[in-house]
């Protein structure tokens, strides 16, 4: 009997923790903020930030949010996380990506207060995750690692392969699942697009991680029985509904299902844990810079 884990009762349980210690760090004075930038006009952005800002309201945390034009200059964005970075009230910070082409993506990612970075991009934040001292995990791969203790899948001694590479995603994913400790100490294989072999790799894992972005790249003949495949990928495909497209994953879902014992499915899947994971890192910022003790 295959397992669909519902994302969205895990993100829950993760927001009342937030909730729970946003009044702790109330009692105390205390309010977490939140400071989103948007310097984009790309609809898919323009959402995730309103979700996020939400997700704030609904959990006790202060959002502000800035947009800035994206025809203005790299130097009006500096200056805006230059200010972020001196607010008091602000405890955490998140640059939407992509910013435009004539922004260096590095130096708004170095830019940011590390103590701030609550997406864990900086390099002194990336460099902390590789030696095993993490400050804030990355949202999208903290989310995967809250999934399976969820469902009470161990990482430890297993074959877990990874499919993409990138800073955000795949990177930090197989970092987290080699880490010494809970949640990781599993064997762990990287896939990219020049990989050769694929479904040989992906056939061995226990755990599959899938975020290529290639809409339903993973079919039922790529996985292995019983493995536990988790879809991060979220692609919007052509569709005759109102909007004129439908998210869907990396996974084929219904070709995976029978094989795979536990899956996550798109949408309701790995998307709620990383905004979960963007409050938990939120909080754990102001518990940080007020020296106010929460549990996380
Ligand atoms: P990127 O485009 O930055 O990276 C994709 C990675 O997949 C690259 O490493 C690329 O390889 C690899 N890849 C592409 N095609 C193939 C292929 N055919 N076979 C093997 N590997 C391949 O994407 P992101 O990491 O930012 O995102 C991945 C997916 O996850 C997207 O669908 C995105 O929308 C989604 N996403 C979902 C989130 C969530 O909350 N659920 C959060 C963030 C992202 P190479 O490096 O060689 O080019």
């Amino acid at each position: 009997m295959t397992t669909i884990i519902d994302g969205n009762e895990i993100a829950d349980r993760i927001r009342a923790e937030v909730s729970a210690c946003t009044e702790t760090l109330a009692a105390s004075d205390v309010r977490p903020g939140l400071a989103t930038v948007l310097m984009s006009d790309d609809g898919a952005s323009e959402t995730y930030v309103s979700m996020k800002q939400q997700a704030c309201e609904e959990t006790g945390i202060d959002g502000f949010h800035h947009e800035i034009d994206p025809d203005e200059p790299a130097a009006v964005l500096y200056d805006r996380i230059d200010e972020l970075n001196a607010d008091p009230t602000v405890h955490g910070i998140l640059v939407q990506m992509p910013v435009p082409d004539h922004v260096d993506k590095r130096e708004v990612l170095a830019r940011i207060d590390p103590r701030k970075d609550v997406d864990g991009f900086h390099p002194e934040n990336v460099g902390r995750l590789v030696a095993g001292n993490a400050r804030f995990k990355p949202c999208t791969p903290h989310g995967v690692q809250k999934i399976l203790a969820a469902e009470g899948i161990e990482t430890e001694g297993k074959d877990a392969v990874v499919v993409g590479r990138s800073d955000i995603v795949g990177k930090p994913m197989a970092n987290l699942l080699v880490q010494y400790g809970e949640g990781g100490n599993a064997t762990t294989t990287v896939c990219h697009s020049r990989t050769r072999n694929l479904a040989e790799k992906t056939r061995n894992a226990d755990i599959l991680v899938a975020a290529a972005g290639v809409p339903e790249m993973i079919d039922g003949d790529m996985i292995q029985e019983g493995a536990t495949v988790i879809d991060v990928g979220i692609n919007r495909v052509e569709a005759d509904t109102e909007k004129g497209y439908e998210l869907v994953g990396d996974v084929d879902f219904e070709s995976c299902r029978e094989t795979a014992g536990a899956i996550t499915p798109v949408p309701g899947g790995v998307g709620p844990l990383t905004i979960a994971m963007l409050l938990y890192n939120t909080v754990k910022a102001a518990s940080h810079q007020s020296g106010v003790a929460v549990e996380l």
